[in-house]
């Protein structure tokens, strides 16, 4: 099963170093794509869940890095999905852009991950253009699952959101505003760390038990707190554009 359940009704679909996420409230809903060449790995994980292509009737993209929007334009064709992404980034996913400039977080690590992601950025700097059905705004209540709630978070990317589920103790889908590869941490590339900074410190204000990253494992119980631990004294922005 490549579909693992986090909590009920909600799925990691791992595709190596990039995770997707599976919401199903009758209807299934995709968060991210992974990169090019993923849909099928992703509509075979549907299919073991008992489900098909056109029960797929929403994908939300966190931000327009390639290892996101990939296999948008694959898995658009073959669900006929709607989809949902700020419009700060669907303007580069319309235009089959995957990038903006970004630089590294502060530390070593994050310099050698920035330095890897540059030399193979030419690989991935473009995707299928796809022209994004619903742009949203921060603080949006998508009628998705009764009520997916957007949080912009700028800063990985200028157009990156979360996503907030409030059952289950709330279920934050994080995207790239954070990782969990080697333990909660930045991520290692920003377009704006000061605005990622505030960015963290929104989420660790929030109530979650559930942390779902992009890359990395999702912490399942008490995530909010390791938040708060770690970007709780990061006062949040006065306003979050
Ligand atoms: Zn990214
Ligand atoms: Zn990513």
């Amino acid at each position: 099963m490549t579909a693992k359940q986090l909590v009920p009704g909600v799925y990691a679909i791992s595709l190596g170093f990039v995770n997707t996420f599976v919401i199903d409230a009758g209807e299934l809903t995709l968060i991210d794509t992974g990169l090019a060449g993923s849909a099928s790995r992703i509509l075979a994980a549907l299919r073991q869940l008992g489900r098909q292509p056109a029960d797929l009737q929403h994908i939300i993209l966190t931000h327009c890095h390639a290892d996101h929007t990939g296999s948008l334009r694959k898995l658009q064709q073959e669900s006929g999905a709607i989809i949902f992404m700020h419009p700060v980034d669907a303007a580069l996913v319309g235009e089959g852009q995957a990038s903006r400039p970004v630089r590294p977080a502060p530390g070593l690590m994050n310099a050698v991950v920035f330095q890897l992601m540059m030399m193979r950025q030419s690989s991935v700097a473009t995707v299928e253009p796809v022209t994004v059905d619903h742009e949203v705004q921060d603080g949006e209540e998508l009628p998705i699952a009764g009520g997916l709630q957007v949080i912009a978070t700028p800063g990985h990317t200028v157009g990156h959101i979360s996503l907030l589920l409030p059952q289950h103790g709330g279920v934050l889908f994080v995207g790239d505003a954070a990782g969990n590869m080697f333990g909660l941490s930045y991520s290692p590339i920003y377009e704006d760390l000061d605005a990622g900074q505030h960015s963290l410190g929104q989420l660790a204000t929030l109530e979650f038990d559930v942390a779902c990253f992009g890359h990395g494992r999702a912490i399942i119980g008490g995530a909010a707190a390791q938040f708060r631990q770690k970007w709780g004294r990061i006062a949040p922005p006065i306003t979050r554009r």
